[in-house]
């Protein structure tokens, strides 16, 4: 019996992949909003290794955004974090991710979250057919970005929710940390003095 009270016949697992550089308090809305509305039984964050869409972009490295991850998620029953991405070398995509995920947890109904700007990229995604045998996508609002961009995507294969509007994203977090602005309330406390401690993002 799940925290609403249904009966599931099998275990409902969601997925949030993500660079997480850092994780942020937008990230954490959406999985926690997308738990309650399809009421899930665990979130897994993966952080992801060497992501496909920001090849030519400097990533954090991946133990450092694993360990901010599991800062921010710890004090959340339902959260976990999975190091498959970080662990398997190479270039980061998706079909890996759910094919390690789906091979873990077989029995399983598993639901990939994104953003509504990441969902724009789906359909450039490697493998994308099997994606969507393997599991169900939920894409949730973002501030700035169109849900219109869902809207490309074959009929019934993404369902859009809309969440609280947290106008906040990595890119923010890493320019505030930078110029030695405050990042209080957008990141997780323990993510603030993470990204103090280890002199993340400093110039
Ligand atoms: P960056 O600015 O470095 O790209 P980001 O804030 O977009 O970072 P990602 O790690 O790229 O964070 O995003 C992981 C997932 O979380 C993506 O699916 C993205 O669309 C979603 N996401 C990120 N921020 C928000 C937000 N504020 N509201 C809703 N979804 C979000
Ligand atoms: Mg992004």
């Amino acid at each position: 019996r799940s925290a609403r009270g249904n009966w599931h016949t099998k275990p409902r697992i969601g997925i949030m992949g993500g660079t997480f550089d850092p994780i942020h308090n937008g990230h954490l809305v959406a999985a926690s909003e997308v738990a309650w509305v399809y009421d899930l039984d665990e979130v897994i964050f993966v952080p992801t290794g060497r992501p496909v869409f920001k090849l030519n972009k400097h990533v954090t490295n991946a133990e450092d955004r694993y360990l901010m991850t599991v800062i921010a998620t710890a004090s959340n029953p339902k959260f976990t974090v999975s190091r498959v991405d970080i662990d398997r070398p190479g270039i980061t995509y998706t079909i890996d991710t759910l094919r390690d995920l789906r091979a873990m947890h077989p029995d399983a109904e598993l639901f990939f979250i994104t953003g509504a700007d990441a969902v724009a990229e789906i359909m450039q995604w490697k493998d994308v057919d099997e994606m969507f045998e393997l599991a169900h996508f939920v894409a949730v609002t973002r501030p700035g970005y169109s849900p219109e961009a869902a809207s490309n995507l074959p009929v019934g294969r993404v369902d859009m929710i809309e969440i609280p509007a947290l106008a906040i994203s990595s890119t923010d977090v890493r320019k505030r940390a930078t110029n030695g602005e405050p990042t209080w309330y957008l990141v997780p406390d323990g993510v603030v003095q993470y990204i103090a401690k280890h002199g993340l993002y400093r110039q």
